[in-house]
């Protein structure tokens, strides 16, 4: 017996209304990366609908090296199939999003972090770099660690927003912004 029985019971549900979405762009013509948090889920807080924004998530929400991969891959994909019905120069918008009381905060307790290290074997640096401490500070810090890596597309802008889980709200934190093209001296 699965724990999955009364989830799969519900899909059941889902099955019997469910119509196939095409594979087209997403409609919103966005990509969210948020946290892996099970009060934090984009589907709900943003009404988001099958086939409207592909979504990367982890602990923190946090814009990792393979969350950068993730993205670029999704931008080239993107080209590739749907480069003809999207605007010339535009492909998509990735909204980062933190939030409010994050799992992740008690490691910026160095003792709680050492402790973490020695359970699971991760390294303390990549367990600090996990850290959502004050998520303003950090969605600004991720902003810029997408914005300034070489394997971001040109056509893909950048925002970060702020989600309370004391009250439900998304603010934005950084408003929505494209590279800055390469300089060739
Ligand atoms: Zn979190």
């Amino acid at each position: 017996m699965t724990r999955m029985a009364p989830l799969l019971e519900r899909n059941e549900q889902f099955a019997r209304t469910y119509t196939p979405a095409p594979l087209s762009p997403p409609t919103a013509q966005m990509i969210i990366v948020t946290c892996l948090d099970h009060r934090v889920d984009p589907a709900i807080v943003l009404g988001l609908q099958l086939g409207e924004a592909p979504v990367i998530r982890n602990a923190g929400g946090r814009v990792t090296q393979a969350v950068i991969e993730d993205i670029a891959y999704l931008a080239f994909l993107a080209e590739q199939l749907f480069g003809a019905q999207l605007d010339p120069g535009r492909l998509f918008e990735v909204a980062v999003i933190h939030h409010t009381q994050c799992g992740t905060s008690f490691l910026t307790d160095p003792s709680f972090r050492q402790q973490a290290a020695a359970a699971t074997g991760l390294s303390e640096v990549a367990l600090e770099a996990a850290a959502v401490g004050d998520p303003q500070v950090t969605v600004k810090a991720d902003v810029e660690r997408l914005l300034a890596s070489p394997l971001l597309s040109p056509k893909v802008s950048v925002s970060g927003h702020v989600y309370d889980i004391a009250t439900g709200r998304v603010t934005t934190a950084v408003d929505a912004r494209r590279p800055q093209p390469a300089v060739h001296s």
